[in-house]
């Protein structure tokens, strides 16, 4: 590359950071203002900069523009300023940027593949990616966007922002990711009618072809970029996550974030709370209720399941609890103490509306006397006062659902009742941190899936509010899953994931009622998830690498680090 070659270049360039010396080799005399910076001195700059600009869009915008022209800058910014940044490069900023992508649009950025071109053209579209080792992809198409719903080809900006959190956070190196749309149209009329629309001008097609397509993508990254590439599902419709995920799990390295990254993340949370006083201390004890029975309720169902089928069997050999002479527990009798409702009400065998594929194993048998007042149209407090749960799980993105009574009903019924409001963003969760305290004397395990500051108790002590944030699993479960080489991604790495996760949490912060370790340490938190996915990659028989000689040491200092030349 010649010198300005190089600058345009935003992978490559270390813009004011060459040197003298670099300047007169690589062709730059001229071309750059005279001073010499430093990456420390760039990250000011930038965050001086940031702090100029509106809240949000604007931010936003800003930071794209860095990581075009200065790859490494961006990086060093964003890991300087984690927490800061996080909500900018991810939600809920980006969910603002997919609704105003047709007049955001500068330039593109990863791989566009159009449902309405011949299957052909895949293979030639990731022949033309400059990159051949690509080791993570993040691919949607655009048909629920955060709670946003339908943005077609705007959907966009998820792959990149999750991407972006793979460098940041799990330490893949940039060249490494390839963010992809499947532009398959939309159904978003808005849309549809707006000349800046980036995508594909037609309804969404479904059906065979649409299956057809998705089949062919994932044979050619594949084929493109090896059998192990990590296939990361991102903001599918519900009825596409599941079926897709089912359909392709056992033959590439697929996982969907909404359902198994979900699912790994509450599940840390639920393990972190076992370990609190007054708290039945396994999962198996728990009776769980979930306000939303889509794809992130009944993830976190079905790994909750596993994990008791886990303890039972960790009984069973170890002859704990009340294992002895106990038929070992099933896996219908372990979701059996998952119960849902949906926004048909109770999940029940019988009930008037339709119970979808899906919902089918976790639907109940209320013939029982112990729930003859559950019916079809129960409210959530009748659930709560009926069933008791020790556990209240909301994804279900209705605000306030869990009023004063519900979350009253939850303390009359637990020593410590287990709250997770989890809808995204804050204008939809279930609950907030104050009104969770408020309503149960202060006992209340919380975890929300929105940022909430600390909350006083009524001992006069700050509660520390967990955020249930997907960003401390998927980038060390996709790190974890290179590792290996995984060929394919099996449930129990959600599990380890979540065990994992759990025992990252200090003995300080559970007792300041965190779930979570905090967001600055997640560097290390992935390294740890990644080592720990690895190795249960290669006990399960999926690894294609060898990973016993890796260590935590090993795998940190192999992390991308903007601050390291490379
Ligand atoms: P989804 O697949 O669209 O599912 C939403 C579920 O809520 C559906 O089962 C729906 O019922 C149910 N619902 C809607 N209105 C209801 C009502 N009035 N009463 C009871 N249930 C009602 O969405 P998802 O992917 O599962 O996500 C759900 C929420 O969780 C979102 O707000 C999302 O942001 C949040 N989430 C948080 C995290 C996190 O914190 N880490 C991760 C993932 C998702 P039907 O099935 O009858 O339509
Ligand atoms: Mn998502």
């Amino acid at each position: 590359l010649s010198g300005a070659e190089l600058l345009r270049n935003g992978s490559r360039s270390q813009g004011l950071r060459y040197t003298a010396e670099q300047r007169a080799a690589l062709g730059l005399t001229g071309l750059l203002p005279p001073t010499v910076e430093t990456l420390p001195t760039q990250v000011l700059r930038v965050m001086r900069r940031l702090g100029d600009l509106r809240p949000g869009l604007d931010q936003w915008e800003y930071l794209a523009s860095v990581d075009a022209a200065d790859e490494r800058l961006f990086y060093a910014t964003v890991l300087t300023h984690l927490t800061r940044i996080m909500p900018l490069i991810y939600t809920p900023v980006v969910g603002a940027a997919c609704q105003n992508y047709g007049r955001l649009y500068v330039r593109p950025r990863g791989i566009f593949l159009s449902i309405d071109s011949p299957l052909s053209t895949i293979a030639e579209a990731f022949a033309n990616w400059p990159e051949r080792d690509v080791r993570v992809i993040v691919m949607t198409d655009g048909e629920r966007i955060l709670g946003l719903g339908d943005l077609g080809a705007h959907g966009h900006g998820i792959p990149v922002g999750k991407l972006s959190l793979y460098v940041a956070c799990g330490g893949i190196h940039p060249r490494h990711t390839l963010p992809i749309t499947l532009d398959c149209g939309t159904n978003n009329e808005e849309l549809l009618a707006d000349p800046t629309y980036l995508g594909a001008r037609h309804p969404r097609v479904r059906g065979e072809k649409y299956d057809k397509f998705v089949e062919a993508v994932l044979a050619g990254a594949v084929k493109a970029f090896g059998r192990s590439v990590a296939l990361q599902f991102e903001d599918f419709a519900n009825a596409n996550a599941a079926r897709l995920l089912a359909l392709h799990r056992d033959s590439y390295a697929i996982f969907n974030d909404d359902i198994q990254g979900t699912a790994s993340v509450a599940t840390a949370g639920v393990l972190a709370a076992l370990k609190m006083d007054g708290v039945p201390s396994q999962v198996r004890e728990h009776t769980f209720l979930f306000l939303g029975a889509g794809s992130a309720g009944i993830g976190i169902a079905e790994l909750l399941s596993s994990q008791m089928l886990a303890e039972d069997e960790a009984n069973a050999a170890t002859g704990n609890g009340d294992a002895a002479g106990r038929e070992p527990l099933t896996r219908e009798a372990a979701r059996a103490r998952c119960y849902f409702l949906d926004s048909k009400g109770i999940v029940a065998h019988g009930r008037k509306a339709a119970i979808s594929a899906e919902k089918e194993p976790f639907a109940q048998r209320l013939d029982d006397k112990t729930f003859a007042n559950l019916t079809s149209d129960t409210s959530l407090l009748t659930a709560v006062e009926t069933l008791k749960p020790t556990a209240l799980i909301g994804v279900s993105t209705v605000h306030g659902a869990f009023s004063a009574e519900v979350l009253r009903a939850m303390a009359a019924a637990n020593e410590r009742p287990l709250v997770f409001a989890l809808s995204n963003p804050t204008s939809k969760s279930e609950c907030t941190a104050t009104e969770a305290v408020e309503h149960t004397d202060g006992r209340v395990v919380f975890a929300s899936g929105s940022p909430f500051d600390p909350v006083p108790l009524p001992s006069g002590r700050m509660m520390e509010v967990s955020q249930g944030n997907n960003a401390l699993c998927f980038p060390g479960i996709g790190a974890g899953v290179v590792l290996a080489g995984a060929a394919t991604i099996p449930d129990a790495l959600f599990l380890t994931t979540s065990q994992v996760l759990a025992d990252e949490v200090s003995a300080e912060r559970l007792a300041a009622g965190a779930l979570y370790p905090p967001m600055e340490d997640v560097r290390r938190v992935s390294a740890v998830i990644a080592l720990a996915v690895a190795r249960a990659a290669a006990k399960l028989g999926v690894a294609t690498r060898d990973v016993s000689g890796l260590t935590l040491e090993g795998v940190l200092a192999k992390m991308y680090d903007p601050q390291r030349d490379e």
